[in-house]
């Protein structure tokens, strides 16, 4: 094995207690890297009582001593950026460009981070003659985040330095499939000046999930990952008073008008639906091509047929979920859909053993086909016919999910209507991955998010503290009335 197995970190140090351990797969090689513990109730009670003896200290410290461990951090992630995303590529699989543009996203999210002195100040008005009320952030105190395999560097970075910036100590709970990055981010924090407690990671799977949904003393628990474990945790989280915002998996559709700008609409499409390998909660899933527009589909076709699976494209996670997309091709074509652009059946040379599948493209797709309905996770994009755009936003209205929706056009009239109409929380123009950076926050509607509020910019502060409204009265003069 390349990695010595991983291990828990616990009051600024790997734990060593032997725990059952499952392995982690190189997705790329098919080969085992590591081997991965799985904790339950007794090692995150651990990470709690941590936590208790860590959070008065680093809560008392104002928030721009606080922020000071994350310019530092920020600096190691750049200098150790070769690294860290060598380690993305090799648990998750993602080409180099990939892996190393999600930890430059990491440095963003912390670079926010350090913006919070400027952003999540109170607010002060004189309410009353002489009678002034102020609003001030307080931490909660011990928070948690569950993270996806799909991104394991910049997910966590989308709670972890907001969460401890804002004075919360953090235990975060690793991709049980990815949990090498969450290793190095914890030591770099450390490097960084921040106390032992302060963040700690716990592996595992379903069983330290419910320890943390049950634990009294977490106070919130922030989730990324499938829709149904989305809503499994939003409600165990809820049901025993916690906060909890949970963001489930997508279903993002792409209008194309006829009017849409052919090289950057196919070029745009062909990224969003094949970055990452499809593994994105971004991704283009579903293109609703709107009248004439087999111009674009025929130059999406020549782009992703040039694509080199290995060079341009990534493995899938694993091999279960490269089934479950062929499963999903097969039964499509079964039904009549065509497929123009067949990834199913690619080897990557030297690398046979890895899970690898070329983008694919299927037209003719009905609404009703589960390859339209359900979230594939894979380089797969299912193409349904529209008259016009009405039918379009129809077809997209109709999905459960929420996160993203885009439209390509010339028109900014139906631009304009596809954003308001578009059944999702992030809507693009002329945009195949419509994240809001920050200091936007994001998030999804419907099955796509659980709870109120964002994950990430302006969003998080909210979640990540609770406010205290103070009301003082210093000045005698200033007379009485019904407040004091
Ligand atoms: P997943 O739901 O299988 O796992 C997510 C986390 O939950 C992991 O840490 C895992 O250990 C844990 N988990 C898995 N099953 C559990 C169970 N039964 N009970 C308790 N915990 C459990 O998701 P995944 O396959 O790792 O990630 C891919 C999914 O994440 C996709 O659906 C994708 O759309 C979604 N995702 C969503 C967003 C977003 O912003 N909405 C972002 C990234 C990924």
């Amino acid at each position: 094995m390349k990695y010595t197995p991983v291990r828990n970190y616990i009051e600024g140090a790997f734990a060593t207690a032997t725990l059952p351990e499952i392995d982690v797969f190189d997705p790329a090689a098919g080969t085992v890297i590591s081997r991965v513990p799985m904790s339950g109730v007794r090692e995150l009670s651990l990470a709690v009582d941590a936590a208790r003896r860590a959070w008065p200290a680093w809560a008392a410290l104002p928030i721009k001593e606080r922020v000071q461990v994350f310019f530092r951090y920020r600096a190691l992630l750049e200098k150790h950026i070769d690294e860290l995303s060598a380690l993305v590529t090799e648990e998750n699989g993602k080409i180099e460009s990939e892996a190393r543009a999600e930890v430059l996203k990491a440095i963003e999210l912390c670079e926010f981070a350090c913006s919070l002195p400027q952003i999540a100040t109170g607010e002060v008005l004189e309410v009353s003659r002489g009678v002034e009320c102020r609003v001030e952030r307080f931490p909660l105190g011990i928070v948690a985040g569950i993270v996806p395999f799909n991104f394991p560097s910049m997910v966590p970075h989308w709670s972890m330095p907001n969460a401890i910036a804002l004075g919360n100590c953090f235990i975060l709970k690793p991709s049980e499939l990815v949990p090498l990055s969450a290793g190095r981010i914890a030591e770099l924090l450390t490097e960084a000046g921040l106390p032992k407690g302060v963040f700690q990671t716990v592996h595992g799977g379903r069983d330290v999930v419910e320890a943390i949904c049950d634990h009294p003393e977490i106070r919130a628990v922030s989730f990324v990952g499938s829709t149904k474990t989305a809503q499994a945790v939003y409600r165990r989280a809820t049901n025993n008073l916690k906060r909890c915002l949970a963001l489930g998996g997508a279903k993002n559709h792409l209008i194309v008008m006829p009017d849409a700008d052919r090289e950057m609409a196919a070029t745009n499409i062909i990224a969003s639906m094949s970055g990452c390998a499809g593994q994105r909660c971004m991704a283009a899933s579903v293109m609703v091509a709107v009248s004439t527009s087999d111009h674009v589909i025929a130059r999406m076709c020549e782009i992703a047929r040039a694509m080199v699976p290995g060079k341009d494209l990534g493995p899938v996670i694993s091999a279960e979920s490269k089934a479950r997309i062929v499963r999903y091709i097969n039964e499509a074509e079964s039904q009549g859909a065509k497929v123009l652009v067949d990834g199913r059946n690619v080897t990557v040379p030297g690398r046979e053993g890895g899970f690898y599948l070329g983008p694919t493209i299927i037209d003719h797709v009905k609404p009703e086909m589960k390859i339209a309905q359900d979230e594939v996770f894979g380089p797969v994009l299912a193409i349904v016919r529209a008259t016009d755009v009405d039918e379009a936003i129809a077809v997209e209205n109709a999905s459960p999910y929420g996160n993203a929706a885009s439209v390509y056009t010339e028109s900014g009239g139906v631009a304009r209507k596809v954003m308001e109409r578009a059944n999702a929380g992030m809507v693009g123009v002329n945009v195949g991955v419509p994240v809001p950076r920050e200091p936007f926050s994001f998030g999804g509607w419907n099955e796509s998010r659980f709870g109120v509020g964002d994950i990430t910019g302006r969003g998080s502060i909210e979640f990540w503290t609770q406010s205290k409204k103070m009301t003082t009265k210093w000045n005698r003069e200033a007379g009485t009335n019904w407040m004091s």
